[in-house]
């Protein structure tokens, strides 16, 4: 093969964000893949029956919509993001259920006496969602552009990140609500981590919304390909990457990879002191999934929550709170977190005839070799009696299978390392450039480095900037529109 500007290895949403970049700028660029499909977590396939199209990792995207690197893309111009009415429902007993409206007001009006109180946490944040996306997705250790928004984020996540995280409320419903969000970083809760977690994506929630991509997460990768194509780059499959050597002659090499995997493929040329630092990177809890080809839409009790993109399912703030600290002691829950997704709500088109497709997942201790469909099926049948009846096949991935398909999720952790506050800044290491390794060249771009995890693109968008940087001297970044 001749020889390239830059090789990229791994072609996940960061991995294809650094070509895009790096190909806008002028350079050759070729991405190595060991899959034979593109995308990592971001990837779409027939997983139960002929024309059911399941997204195997990601599949609502908020983090996207709020991304400086996919809002210089201009995403929203190539392929069709739809919004659905309620960002994400929380179902409770009783028929009861968490709304959260892309409407606050609609949010404010359901939640009855704790309305006011949801408003005044929620709208300071929603109203400037995106100075919260450019704090929360920007390279660590620089000074806020926006201190008023980020000492109102900081004050409110010390409110939510505290065992006295119920004072603000009078009713279960809105507690249930934050933590349904929350434990999307799949961590015991409370935490600042958690909590931050909570405001960025519960604030998105009543701005931009959480979209669904038309025709699954693919679309999203697949555009990004076109995008490195139409300007001179290579993607080659089926070609894993287990050393330096395999890739030599290219002046930069970035790595889509875990930590792990950049000790295995660059060990020798990075100085010992940096390798220990990165051996101390610890992984996080795990996620088990399942998805679902059904004969019908799910029957939520509550029939609002039938609009509802996203669902967070397992009941209310404590007994969320619980299942998660049960997995970080290393156990299965029995009544376990459950994230659902119903993309075909508002894609029909991912499944035949009236059919539909449900995404969901739960958390696991990390190596955790148990399926989940029984403990899945029977949570989501808690709040929607008759669900099991409509499922005509299911395909279960347990973490260690989520590992073998992909192996940046190490043991089942699918944020690329705990997203600890410690560690969504120190990431791998502490470092003003945390892409740029010690060895000449050699860069990680992956969710394992700032700002962590997501569809967003920016840890790759971050590490070719850098990368532009260093090895070509190119100080202005390209344009990225089409
Ligand atoms: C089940 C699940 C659900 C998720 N849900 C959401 C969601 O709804 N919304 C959201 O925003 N995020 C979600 N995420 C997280 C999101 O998918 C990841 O944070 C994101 O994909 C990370 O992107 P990445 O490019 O860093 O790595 P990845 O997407 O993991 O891509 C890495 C790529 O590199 C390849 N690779 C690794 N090693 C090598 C090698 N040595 N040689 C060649 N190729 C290699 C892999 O095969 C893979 O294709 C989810 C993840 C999972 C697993």
């Amino acid at each position: 093969m001749s020889e390239v500007d830059a090789v990229v290895v791994g072609s996940g949403p960061n991995g294809l964000a650094a070509a895009v970049t790096l190909a806008r700028a002028g350079l050759s660029v070729r991405v190595f893949e060991r899959e034979a499909t593109i995308g990592g977590g971001a990837r779409t396939a027939e997983l139960t029956l002929p024309g059911f199209h399941h997204d195997v990792c990601s599949a609502v995207h908020p983090m996207a919509l709020a991304s400086g690197f996919f809002r210089s893309f201009r995403l929203q111009d190539r392929i069709e993001l739809r919004l659905p009415e309620i960002s994400y429902g929380h179902p409770l007993d009783g028929g009861r259920a968490g709304l959260a409206y892309l409407d606050i007001e609609r949010t404010v009006e359901s939640l009855g006496r704790d309305g006011e109180a949801w408003r005044s946490l929620m709208a300071p944040l929603s109203e400037h969602a995106d100075e919260v996306a450019r704090f929360t997705g920007s390279p660590i250790l620089r000074i806020p552009r926006h201190p008023v928004t980020v000492a109102r984020f900081g004050l409110r996540a010390l409110e939510q990140g505290l065992p006295t995280w119920n004072l603000r409320f009078r009713e279960r419903v809105a507690p249930a609500m934050l933590s349904g969000v929350a434990a999307h970083s799949i961590r015991r809760m409370p935490s600042l981590a958690t909590a931050g977690v909570a405001l960025a994506l519960g604030s998105y929630a009543h701005d931009r919304g959480w979209p669904i991509p038309v025709g699954g997460s693919q679309a999203i990768m697949d555009t990004m390909a076109a995008d490195i194509r139409a300007h001179g780059g290579e993607i080659v499959t089926n070609a894993p990457v287990g050393d330096l050597e395999e890739v030599h002659g290219a002046k930069a090499v970035l790595l889509d990879t875990s930590p792990r995997a950049l000790l295995r493929i660059a060990g020798d040329r990075l100085p010992d002191g940096y390798v220990r630092r990165v051996e101390q990177f610890r992984y996080g809890n795990a996620v088990a999934k399942v998805d679902f080809a059904l004969s019908g839409p799910v029957p939520w009790t509550n029939t609002e929550l039938r609009k509802a993109g996203t669902l967070h399912v397992g009941g209310n703030r404590e007994e969320i709170a619980a299942a998660e600290a049960e997995v970080a002691a290393g156990r299965h829950s029995e009544r376990p977190y459950v994230l659902v997704a119903q993309p075909s709500i508002l894609d029909a088109g991912r499944a035949p005839d009236g059919g539909h497709v449900l995404w969901a997942y739960t958390h696991v201790p990390r190596g955790s070799s148990i399926d989940q469909t029984e403990a899945i099926t029977r949570q989501i049948e808690r709040f929607a009696p008759g669900f099991r009846d409509l499922v005509l096949a299911s395909s279960s991935k347990t973490a260690l299978e989520m590992e073998d398909e992909n192996p940046n999720y190490v043991l089942g952790d699918i944020a690329g390392g705990e997203a600890s506050l410690r560690q969504l800044i120190a990431r791998p290491v502490l470092a003003l450039d945390p892409w740029r390794t010690p060895a000449r060249g050699v860069y990680l771009a992956s969710s394992s480095t700032p700002p962590g995890p997501g569809v967003h693109g920016l840890a790759g968008w971050y590490a070719a900037r850098s990368a532009l940087r260093h090895e070509f001297g190119i100080t202005t970044m390209p344009s990225l529109a089409p």
